[in-house]
């Protein structure tokens, strides 16, 4: 079961996981195109080994290790983190489509600065 980039990501997108990924399964990298356009990172979830490395390099615990211990408010996020493929422009645009729908959806938790929303989850 892959991990999975939740929402705390949006507006820290800092790639300290990306550091820490052994297999460089979370995109997009700071030296991919994609970097500027995406809201978020993803992780891969078939090139993902669940080593856990990147859930304590991440400042605003946005990463869940896996997408049954996700919380209800982020399910969608499962999705845009298993659409996301780099160097595909249909599939980066519909990860992204999947991130606006749920910012819209939870004005609530995007209202929250993004190192308490993990903590917001819960609630
Ligand atoms: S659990 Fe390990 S392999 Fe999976 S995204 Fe995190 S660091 Fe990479
Ligand atoms: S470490 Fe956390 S906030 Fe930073 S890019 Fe990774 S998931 Fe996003």
């Amino acid at each position: 079961m892959p991990f999975v980039i939740t929402d705390p990501c949006i507006g820290t997108k800092d790639s300290a996981c990306v550091d820490v990924c052994p297999v460089d399964c979370i995109h997009p990298r700071k030296d991919e195109p994609e970097f500027a356009q995406t809201t978020m990172l993803y992780i891969h979830p078939d090139e993902c080994i669940d080593c856990g490395a990147c859930v304590p390099a991440c400042p605003v615990a946005a990463i869940y290790d896996s997408p049954d211990s996700t919380p209800a408010s982020q399910k969608a996020l499962i999705e845009a983190n298993f659409v996301y493929r780099a160097g595909d422009a249909e599939a980066v645009a519909k990860a992204e489509q999947i991130v606006k729908s749920h910012e819209a959806a939870h004005a609530d938790l995007m209202a929250v600065p993004p190192a308490e929303r993990a903590a917001a989850h819960a609630k």
